[in-house]
């Protein structure tokens, strides 16, 4: 075979199916369904961001290799200079860019899951290996004393840990984090989700620690996903290299417009995330009602909830496919379902499509 042995024994990833697909399949239009699998923001970016979009005068000229408009304005008020900054194409590319400097074949990292499955999929590609240091039950708060025993035994190179968590929505706390970064190994805090947790961003701690690396996104709170905009804080030791293999023009134009523009209104920014996190807290209260669903507590726009009562959480997932609601279940958290915060009429047709299977 013409592929590496690493990469043929890698598993397929399941199916990412877009808006379209539901849409054909359901025979319903695609702004009909309500879709409360992927943390996306159902309101979008502020209306900057069209208009942005509309202005655009160059693009036949390759966007900025190095976003420096786009750093500056990220840089402004998160107390780091530009220098530390860095903008890819979601925060998955600073993810990859991180193990395409960092982490070869035979390197380790620790991965505390359940958790974004990006960062053992990351380590599939590289060949690097991972050991699992799984989260506590039934809280999915970190392990930390399993942690520090392994950092010590194992010697990995890097530690991935998302605040919040997805799926569950736990967040790692400043005591944990410092326990974790004096250890001198590589913490790379991902910060998908920080703009619903109430907690400040922890980019500032770039400064101080040598050994964080902070990832953040416009993918959510920003209303993003679909432009592919995201950003991370790196130690100037780290930034170098990163500059050395990164593609030259790995953000469009497109992209780096509109998150100019969406940086522009961050009263907007915050009036949908205070929505966002109103509604997080109605749609706990409903879903603790569900006789079948146990939430767990979540500071981001999601619920990890486990499927009880001997209903079929797959089932489940299949079964709110079919009246136009769609949830995600994933084989490695059989009995889970997750279901993303929306606006308040699709929590009340969730509610509804939940009532009538019970
Ligand atoms: N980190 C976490 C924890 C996520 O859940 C996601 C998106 N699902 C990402 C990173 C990737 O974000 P982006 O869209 O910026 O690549």
């Amino acid at each position: 075979s013409f592929i590496q042995p690493h990469i043929r024994k890698m598993a397929s990833n399941p199916p990412i199916l877009p808006l379209e697909v539901f849409s054909a399949r359901l025979s319903k239009k695609p702004e009909e369904i309500i879709k409360l699998d992927a943390n996306e923001n159902p309101y979008g970016p502020p209306p900057e961001v069209f208009h942005a979009l509309q202005q655009l005068k160059f693009p036949n000229i390759y966007p900025d290799p190095e976003s420096r408009q786009l750093r500056a304005a990220l840089a402004k008020d998160s107390g780091l200079g530009a220098e530390h900054i860095l903008v890819g194409s979601g925060a998955d590319e600073l993810l990859e860019l991180l193990f395409r400097c960092a982490l070869g074949p035979g390197d380790k990292i620790m991965d505390c899951p359940p958790t974004f499955p990006m960062y053992a999929f990351q380590a599939a590609v590289s060949g690097a290996l991972v050991i699992k240091v799984p989260r506590n039950s039934p809280d999915f708060s970190l392990n930390v004393q399993l942690m520090e025993k392994m950092v010590e035994q194992e010697k990995p190179k890097c530690i991935f840990l998302a605040s919040p968590n997805n799926p569950d929505g736990s967040i790692v706390s400043d005591e944990v984090l410092r326990k974790l970064l004096d250890m001198r190994v590589l913490v790379v805090l991902d910060e998908a989700y920080v703009e619903f947790s109430g907690m400040e961003s922890r980019m500032k701690w770039v400064k101080k620690y040598e050994n964080l690396v902070v990832l953040r996104t416009f993918s959510k709170s920003a209303g993003l996903a679909g432009l592919r905009v995201g950003y991370g804080a790196f130690p100037l030791s780290i930034v170098e290299y990163i500059r050395k293999v990164k593609l030259p023009y790995n953000v469009s134009v497109t992209a780096q417009a509109a998150a100019c523009a969406a940086l522009q209104n961050t009263a907007y920014l915050v009036k949908v995330q205070s929505a966002l996190i109103q509604e997080r807290g109605r749609l706990f209260t409903l879903l603790k009602e569900v006789p079948f669903l146990k939430p767990s507590p979540s500071h981001a726009n999601h619920f990890l909830c486990e499927v009880t009562c001997g209903m079929d959480a797959e089932k489940l997932k299949d079964d709110l496919e079919t009246m136009g609601v769609i949830i995600r279940h994933n084989r490695s958290l059989k009995n889970y379902v997750r279901i993303s915060v929306g606006k308040p009429e699709h929590t009340d047709a969730l509610m509804e499509c939940l009532r009538r299977l019970s």
